[in-house]
């Protein structure tokens, strides 16, 4: 069984840890660099971006995730986690990083005041019935750019998209009690690639 980091300094890493764990993998949480050792897989969760950007940089795991992340480790990244992944954030804080390994443009709170937390049941390439997903102020994928597969759309926009070595989803997949999602990721890591084209 694979080792999954699940990257435990804010936001909803417990949830990501219980649905990893029910599917029988050896999930560590990082909060050091040095946890990232030996990792077979790494999961960012959902939170808040911003805040998250900051302990990922005092903690010093910002710089050894990204390098792991582009030499090719595995990486699931929901809602605030898809923002620390993409290549251009909108609406970021100034200050705010990202480890810039996954070619999407996304707006932070990019769904709106109205609907900024809302349910839908989804279609996702991959899964054969639809997967109810949580949407909670949510990054909206403005533009996915080569090599990025679109694996769900919603509402005109992408929300679940893969590249060669990064899965990421704007909604939360951890917070229903549906562990196909993560099953997709654990699948992907054991056959070599999160992208289709490249399985
Ligand atoms: N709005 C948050 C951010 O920009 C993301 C929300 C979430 O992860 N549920 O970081």
């Amino acid at each position: 069984m694979p080792t999954i980091g699940v990257l435990a300094l804010q936001g909803a890493f417990n949830a990501h840890a219980q649905a990893l764990r029910q599917l029988n993998a050896d999930v560590r949480e990082i909060r050091l660099p040095q946890d990232l050792d030996g990792v077979d897989g790494v999961v960012l969760p959902g939170g808040e971006s911003t805040t998250m950007s900051q302990l990922l940089l005092s903690s010093g795991v910002f710089d050894v995730l990204t390098q792991r992340i582009a030499d090719g480790l595995p990486a699931l990244g929901t809602c605030a986690g898809l923002i620390l992944l993409a290549k251009q954030v909108l609406d970021a804080r100034p200050d705010q990083v990202s480890c810039s390994v996954l070619n999407v443009t996304v707006r932070r709170n990019g769904y709106g005041r109205q609907i900024d937390s809302f349910e839908a049941d989804i279609a996702i390439t991959g899964l054969e019935t639809p997967f109810t997903a949580v949407f909670i102020r949510a990054p909206i994928i403005e533009e996915v750019g080569n090599g990025v597969e679109i694996l769900a759309m919603h509402d005109g926009a992408p929300v679940a998209v893969a590249s060669q070595n990064v899965l990421a989803a704007s909604f939360h997949p951890e917070l229903t009690s549906d562990v196909r999602f993560h099953e997709l990721f654990l699948h992907m890591i054991s056959s070599g690639s999160t992208a289709r084209g490249a399985r």
